[in-house]
């Protein structure tokens, strides 16, 4: 196991990250700003969801794309 292998987010979980969940929280973000949670493939809908009732999710994203268009 390397350190620069992405894990999921999602308590206790190990498994590799699939996906980015770019969230941002209107009350302590500028609407600017992303926070992200990695996700594996099992925990993207749980994470999003989470996200989204809180009306905080903004993108989810390939972690492949995510690591590119920052590359860019
Ligand atoms: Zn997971």
């Amino acid at each position: 196991m390397s350190d620069e292998t992405p894990i999921c987010s999602a308590k206790g979980c190990r498994a590799e990250a699939v996906w980015v969940l770019a969230w941002n929280n209107p009350k302590i973000h500028t609407p600017e700003r992303r926070k992200t949670w990695l996700a594996c493939e099992e925990h993207r809908e749980h994470l999003s969801q989470f996200l989204g009732v809180r009306g905080f999710l903004k993108d989810v994203v390939l972690l492949k794309e995510w690591e590119s268009a920052r590359e860019a």
